[in-house]
């Protein structure tokens, strides 16, 4: 794998990088994950992969599966989805209330939690099974039949998914939520849950660096278009209110979540994944920032 010294030296100069960062909280079983782990995976079109540190241990992907659920949804509805949801950045946190009661319960985009709330209802409308059908897509496109959910980290999301709930009311209030609220976030909650390592979560993103084919079993993930524009609304929405701050230092269309996962692509060559568990006042993992812009520095190669 052409990448493996310049990932070598990149994890080595940050291992010891902690310390400037929380771990997030709010969820409380996400408080005991150990600060320091650290993983980078690359896997490329021509089946190359790298991986170095804690790339067997699994952590829940959090946000990064609103891309997924995204993908799912994408591929019934069309056009109909951004009835519901827009295609802009927020320039606000991911769990904010604050644009959607000037926005009339239309959330900026799929990936802050009140436009995945959105995407997850019509999830339930489309699949008859959601969180399974959640499970086998997952499976499906990274080639690992036994990714599960984390029972534990689900219960305690939605044992504090207050701002969630709010967030889902408000929006039934304006007519833009259809199915039972309660039924939302647990799928929500659980989807948050999936668990995977970081060779798991780069396998599952090749697709979208390949126009939308899974290359590992040559099978159409989503359309070419859908695949095109889910990774600009990486680009522009993938890190909430740091999305143009990582635009201008990674220069690829990347997802976070709060379990401290970062997936990213470079479209017609790779996915990567990085984890580092502590995040900066964004609830990004300002560790995995830095080793995805320290990878585009050295490769020389980003979308731009
Ligand atoms: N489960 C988390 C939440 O809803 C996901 C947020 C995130 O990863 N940014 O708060």
């Amino acid at each position: 794998m052409i990448y493996k010294e310049v990932i070598e030296r990149i994890y080595d100069s940050m291992l010891n990088q902690t310390g400037e960062g929380k771990v997030a909280s709010y969820i409380p079983a996400l408080s005991s994950i150990d600060p320091k782990s650290y993983a980078i995976s690359v896997c490329d079109l021509e089946g190359g992969e790298f991986s170095i540190g804690d790339s067997d241990v699994r952590f829940t992907i959090q946000s990064i599966s609103k891309v997924f659920v995204l993908a799912m949804v994408s591929r019934y509805l069309g056009d109909k989805l951004w009835e519901r949801v827009g295609r802009e950045p927020s320039g606000t946190a991911f769990n904010s209330l604050i644009q959607l009661e000037q926005e009339r319960g239309i959330p900026r985009n799929p990936f802050i939690n009140s436009g995945a709330l959105v995407v997850t209802d019509m999830l339930i409308d489309l699949y008859p099974n959601p969180k399974q059908a959640i499970l086998d897509f997952v499976r499906e496109i990274c080639g690992n039949r036994d990714i599960c959910y984390n029972e534990e980290v689900a219960k305690s999301e939605l044992e504090h998914s207050h701002r969630n709930l709010a967030l889902a009311n408000f929006m039934k209030s304006f007519g833009n939520i259809k199915n039972d609220i309660d039924t939302i976030i647990d799928i929500y909650c659980n989807q948050c849950s999936i668990s995977m390592s970081t060779k798991e979560l780069a396998k599952s993103f090749l697709f979208l660096a390949n126009t939308g084919v899974n290359p590992i079993n040559g099978q159409k993930v989503v359309g070419p278009r859908s695949s095109k524009r889910m990774n600009a609304l990486m680009l522009t929405c993938g890190l909430y209110n740091e999305s143009g701050d990582f635009a201008y230092r990674v220069g690829l269309p990347g997802k976070s979540g709060v379990g401290g996962g970062i997936a990213a692509i470079i479209p017609g060559r790779l996915a990567i994944a990085v984890w580092s568990p502590e995040l900066n006042n964004n609830g990004n993992s300002y560790r995995g920032i830095a080793t995805l812009e320290q990878f585009t520095t050295d490769i020389g190669i980003s979308v731009f």
